[in-house]
């Protein structure tokens, strides 16, 4: 993996633990030579994985709609910032830079970002690792949530295998570079799973 996205909240939440893991992930990305994607901000979690990997002299890409420029106030040590008009261009430009992407804690924002990447996955437009950093057990509710997709027949077993878990940045990163892609996706006749 040459490039990874981290979508992540534009707070800091209530712990530090968030924003210690954060930072720390934009570092070990940084030593591992891996490039940082991600929304180009200097607010909460976002400014924290990006000074991870600046301090540590990675490379990092910022990816900013214009009109957010004010709000989500741009980073200024970026190795480059992309500007963007829409949400959607963000998003779409994020996924054609990267090799695979990490969700830390956050909200709305996060989620949106992060489940658009994990339905491009299912339907077999990319091949790429998609993972969650479960914080502090951050994601615990949202883990149990998908338990209960499949449970109740929304979600295939393959389908939920595609989403990496782990509480350990260098694990996660370490499941990330060896995963494969299952070859079969979401629209195959259930006995041929
Ligand atoms: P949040 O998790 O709500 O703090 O938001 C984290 C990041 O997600 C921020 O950079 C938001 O601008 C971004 N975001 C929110 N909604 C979208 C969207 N529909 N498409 C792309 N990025 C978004």
């Amino acid at each position: 993996m040459k490039k990874i996205t981290v979508f992540c909240g534009s707070s800091f939440g209530t712990e530090i633990e968030y924003e210690e893991q954060a930072y720390l992930l934009g570092k070990t990305l940084a030593e591992r030579n891996i490039g940082l994607v991600y929304g180009g901000a200097n607010v909460g979690l976002m400014g924290a994985v990006a000074n991870g990997a600046i301090e540590n002299r990675g490379e990092v890409i910022g990816v900013l709609p214009h009109f957010l420029q004010n709000k989500e106030i741009a980073h200024t040590g970026l190795t480059e910032l992309v500007l963007v008009e829409t949400m959607h261009e963000r998003k779409t430009k994020m996924n054609d830079l990267s090799d695979g992407v990490i969700a830390l804690p956050g909200g709305f924002g996060t989620l949106e970002e992060f489940f658009e990447m994990l339905t491009w996955a299912q339907l077999g437009l990319h091949k790429k690792p998609i993972a969650i950093l479960n914080i502090y057990g951050f994601y615990d509710e949202l883990i149990a949530m998908i338990e209960t997709m499949v449970k109740k027949g929304f979600l295939k077993p393959v389908n939920q295998s595609m989403l990496l878990i782990n509480n350990d940045i260098n694990d996660l990163l370490d499941q990330m570079a060896n995963y494969e892609a299952p070859v079969v996706g979401k629209w195959i006749a259930k006995d041929e799973v």
